[in-house]
């Protein structure tokens, strides 16, 4: 299989290979993994791939069905998506399914349905999946999306196979991101992926809004704040933490970074390793008790004791 294009994952590319080099591959396959590690990506890689006519390596990318593929335009690749709302994939949209599946390929061999963020179906929606999954035409592949498998009915997931997809390593996030947010720096960059650990699709995100400058900008004036001999100057600098959880997290995770690096002196910041470790046990609490839903006004001003404690002050 062609997997050109696409980052990291090499466990998953694996087992789709073989399962399509072998012609065995299955009527129904879960795609699980959070979101933005590139499900939909690899599910449209796939259906491209089931439908190809051209040799060696699928999707050869050349073939009429692959042009037709690329441009969404396969009358044999029928993409489902039930919006980004939990239980915003009704049981009417999986009827409508269900009446085309009855209808024979166009052009391909096979008909192929991607049913994008399966965990938002309802149990309904779910059910009258299973209906289909329980005789499908043998000309039928549904690849179903989700963060998941658990998210699914367990009679649902019986039906289906799972491959897991996950973040990509290092140096494979950075130049995906880098062609992807071509304005991105460098440390941009590598400080989004700290933040996303590999998700390129979070880490693209969280660049093109901004999310990555403010959360840098932030962390920089935390640590200037650390060592102002003012009392307040930390909690004052740590405000917006407050109204911003997922900034909150960003910068906590950012921090955690710093101070790691801090540890083993790679990094150029004004705290001995001993005030770096804990500094990180400080962004670390916060990042878990973030987690448990803990109030964040409490989290945050725990967070600055913790860390001018650190710090000796
Ligand atoms: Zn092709």
């Amino acid at each position: 299989m062609n997997f050109t294009g696409l980052y990291g994952n090499e466990p998953a590319k694996q087992t789709l290979h073989d399962l399509l080099s072998e012609g065995r591959f299955p009527q129904a396959l879960i795609l699980q993994g959070e979101s933005g590690c590139g499900k939909s990506t690899f599910a449209r890689r796939i259906a491209q791939a089931l439908v190809c006519t051209g040799g060696g390596a699928r999707p050869c990318g050349h073939c009429t069905a692959c042009r037709k593929s690329m441009t969404g335009g396969h009358p044999d690749i029928l993409f489902v998506d039930g919006g980004p709302k939990p239980r915003g994939f009704g049981v009417d949209l999986v009827r409508s399914v269900r009446a085309d599946v009855r209808i024979r390929p166009n052009e391909a061999d096979r008909k192929v349905y991607i049913l994008a963020q399966a965990h938002h179906m309802t149990e309904q929606a779910q059910n009258a999946l299973l209906k289909i999954l329980e005789e499908p035409p043998a000309y039928t592949v549904f690849l179903l999306t989700c963060e998941s498998a658990q998210q699914l009915l367990a009679t649902v997931r019986s039906r289906c196979m799972t491959v897991t997809l996950s973040g990509v390593s290092r140096s494979d996030a950075v130049r995906a991101c880098a062609l992807l947010c071509p304005e991105a720096t460098p440390e941009q960059l590598e400080d989004a992926y700290r933040l996303w650990n590999g998700n390129i699709g979070r880490m693209a995100a969280s660049l093109a809004d901004g999310e990555v400058t403010r959360a840098h900008m932030l962390c920089g004036e935390l640590l200037t704040a650390l060592t102002d001999p003012s009392e307040t100057a930390l909690l004052t600098a740590s405000a917006p933490l407050i109204k911003d959880k997922n900034l909150c997290r960003a910068v906590c995770a950012m921090l955690r970074g710093r101070f790691i690096a801090g540890m083993s002196g790679r990094q150029d910041l004004p705290l001995t390793p001993a005030q770096c470790a804990g500094c990180c046990d400080a962004a670390t609490q916060a990042l878990a008790a973030m987690d448990r839903y803990a109030n964040q006004t409490l989290t945050v001003t725990l967070l600055c004791a913790s860390m001018r404690r650190a710090f000796g002050k």
